[in-house]
């Protein structure tokens, strides 16, 4: 095993780590995986707390994942989908348009990419609609939306961002709804419809230069999980219309059940708008990865409306979305997709997690209530808290105590979360809080 870290130093370099860093932290070498476990090559056992980056749903090695991926290799594992197309990718494109009110799927391969694609799609329709000025975008305080240089340029992480400052494109970011950041007496809902207020107060003034606004529903994952009241979302959706801006919803990390919904943004409430026949809310766009493949392979699409689809609808060829990625609409990973759809269906995974997501919130009551805990939030399969008292390096020392206790999880800053895969067990729920106890419980951590 050491030969294997020697060798994961010399040859790969880890994303988002300071290599020199993997001398006194070593990354866990992962032999297999069986459900919410990963396995060291010498059997030891660690439960997946935050499911492989947020992207696991229904364990490693799920058998009937597998067994679409299997089939699937027996038939066609790729072809371009440029000049041609087959049976996986229109399936899951129908399916996803069922799901979520949008279709039309443009596929790539990674959360980044769709980004890429939803912001340029949504400025190449106010050029196709002859309002070509309108090409700047909006997004939250605290935003992640992916870390390639158009991506970046909405994500507002500073760590992530600041160093390649020169290489972005300008844009603007409006105040972030996260409920810890409202006035003492203040509702999160009415700090919410306030921040709304600022995105109207911009919108005022700049509408006319700008395309979009992009914004994860519910849940600033990247942030810290930063949540967030839904009744924003129902105001953004009223002002984008009114200001005639695209609304971009970026569901990556929490599409596909994570916020106890299938999709966070079917959370907002309806709207009041008399006049739009329509009262659910509706993206313009939405941005899906992560979760889609159930974790398996790297997929992501973006959906949109009949609206923006029929302003690319024409004759010549620069009028059509301009972009293209070799793995578009890759058929193993879109049979892995249909495989996920599948499993949230036949096993109503929805209601299941409701009553789970209850379960597991008693079992972190302990937790909640330890004396460095403050902040504790709870949305669907999401639990987060801040530590009061943590000190620099905080997040690392967090890391390596709980691997000690078989656990694998990567505070953001001082914030702790947890995000299993919907296969953990009240069990295994109840080491998970008994890891973090003894984290807690250690002043040193
Ligand atoms: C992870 C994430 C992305 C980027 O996805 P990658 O696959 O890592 O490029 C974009 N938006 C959100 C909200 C994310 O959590």
């Amino acid at each position: 095993m050491d030969d294997l870290l020697n060798r994961t130093r010399a040859a790969v370099w880890h994303p988002c780590t300071q290599m020199k860093q993997l001398e006194a932290s070593p990354p866990l070498a992962i032999a297999r995986g069986e459900g919410a476990w990963l396995v060291d090559p010498e059997g030891r056992r660690y439960l997946d707390a935050i499911s492989s980056w947020w992207v696991n749903l229904f364990g490693h090695c799920n058998p009937r994942i597998n067994a679409a991926i299997t089939d699937q290799l027996g038939r066609i594992e790729h072809v371009m989908l440029a000049g041609a197309t087959h049976a996986p990718v229109v399936e899951l494109s129908e399916r996803l348009a069922t799901l979520t009110g949008l279709g039309h799927a443009f596929y790539g391969s990674d959360g980044a990419s769709a980004t890429e694609i939803a912001l340029k799609m949504s400025a190449h329709y106010w050029r196709n609609s002859g309002q070509p000025e309108k090409n700047g975008f909006i997004s939250l305080k605290n935003g992640y939306h992916g870390e390639t240089v158009g991506a970046l340029s909405v994500t507002d992480i500073p760590l992530f961002k600041s160093t390649y400052a020169a290489l972005l494109r300008h844009t603007v970011q409006v105040p972030t709804p996260d409920a810890r950041l409202a006035e003492p007496g203040e509702s999160g809902e009415a700090y919410a419809l306030r921040c709304a207020d600022a995105l109207e107060a911009h919108l005022a003034e700049h509408a006319a230069d700008t395309a979009a606004f992009i914004v994860e529903p519910l849940v600033q994952g990247a942030a810290g999980m930063a949540m967030y009241h839904p009744a924003y979302l129902t105001r953004v959706r009223e002002l984008c219309t009114r200001y005639q801006v695209h609304l971009i919803v970026d569901e990556i990390a929490v599409g596909f059940g994570r916020t106890g919904t299938l999709f966070a943004f079917e959370q907002a409430p309806p709207l009041s708008l008399a006049e739009s026949g329509i009262k659910t809310v509706r993206p313009d766009f939405i941005c899906l990865s992560k979760g889609i493949t159930g974790g398996y392979l790297p997929l992501s699409a973006v959906l949109t409306t009949d609206d923006v689809y029929a302003a690319f609808y024409g004759d010549a060829t620069a009028r059509g979305f301009l972009h293209s990625h070799s793995y578009t609409g890759n058929p193993l990973a879109c049979r892995a997709a249909l495989a996920v759809l599948d499993i949230f269906e036949n096993d109503a995974v929805i209601a299941a997690n409701r009553v789970k997501a209850q379960d597991f919130t008693d079992i972190l009551a302990e937790v909640s209530a330890h004396t460095r805990v403050r902040h504790f939030r709870h949305l669907g399969m999401i639990w987060a808290f801040d530590v009061v008292d943590a000190k620099p390096g905080f997040a690392a020392r967090f890391h390596r105590a709980a691997l000690a206790q078989g656990v694998f999880m990567r505070p953001i800053g001082n914030t702790v979360y947890a995000m299993p895969p919907y296969v953990t067990s009240a069990d295994e729920m109840r080491g998970l809080a008994g890891a973090i106890q003894a984290c807690l419980d250690d002043p040193g951590i």
